[in-house]
């Protein structure tokens, strides 16, 4: 199975994990808040984003955070597509990481976690982990707020896989940082740290068998 929600683990660890950046507002607040924290994390980009934001990207890379494919663009046309349609456009976006010289992306994550079969067929063939998420908050949609973060703490699993996003609302930007930095300090204080995904983790969970 190549889909991947949560990593198991005995330890107590989380993999706090940003969507639809790097943009000029929101990623350079959240990345200032995980280095006061000593956290690392993952950031699953949008190419086209990536492009127009390199110092952004330079900067998670430099500062310790793993990077993810999160697609060329972010619209759903090529999902209505083929295969070959999706493999492309997921390439694409590899293409402009790999122009860019940044490191190899830990998976793919499809725009709003989007399955199809043609996803898992383009993700087979490109021998892509793909990536989800068994924890999340809505947090593009609806204010992040201390309750929903409350609600997660008293659920925790090991090896959870947290969806956020660094691009916010700009009137739920100030409250996003806050019940991060909030729920950062409660998990460790319950025994957790935090991680960056790696490639070496998600592509172990890629099982020979499906070849
Ligand atoms: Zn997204």
């Amino acid at each position: 199975m190549s889909l991947i929600r949560r990593l198991p683990s005995p330890e107590l660890v989380l993999h706090l994990t940003f969507d639809d950046g790097p943009a000029s507002m929101g990623t350079r607040e959240t990345l200032d808040l995980l280095r006061r924290h000593g956290v690392r994390a993952t950031f699953f980009l949008v190419a086209e984003k990536a492009r127009q934001n390199e110092g952004l990207v330079r900067a998670m890379v430099d500062e310790g955070h793993t990077l993810g494919n999160h697609s060329l663009d972010h619209r759903y046309g090529v999902f209505f597509r083929g295969t070959q349609a999706m493999k492309a456009w997921i390439e694409e976006a590899e293409q402009v990481f790999d122009a860019m010289g940044l490191p190899p992306r830990v998976g793919f994550r499809p725009p709003n976690g989007i399955l199809t079969p043609k996803v898992f067929a383009a993700a087979r063939e490109l021998r892509k982990p793909l990536i989800l998420w068994n924890l999340r908050f809505y947090d593009s949609l609806w204010p992040w707020t201390r309750a929903k973060a409350e609600r997660a703490l008293a659920r925790l699993k090991p090896g959870s896989i947290v969806l956020l996003h660094d691009v916010q609302r700009p009137q739920n930007q100030k409250l996003f940082l806050e019940t991060l930095e909030y729920f950062i300090n409660e998990s460790r204080r319950r025994g957790y740290r935090f991680e960056p995904l790696t490639l070496a983790a998600t592509s172990n969970q890629i099982s020979p068998s499906e070849d």
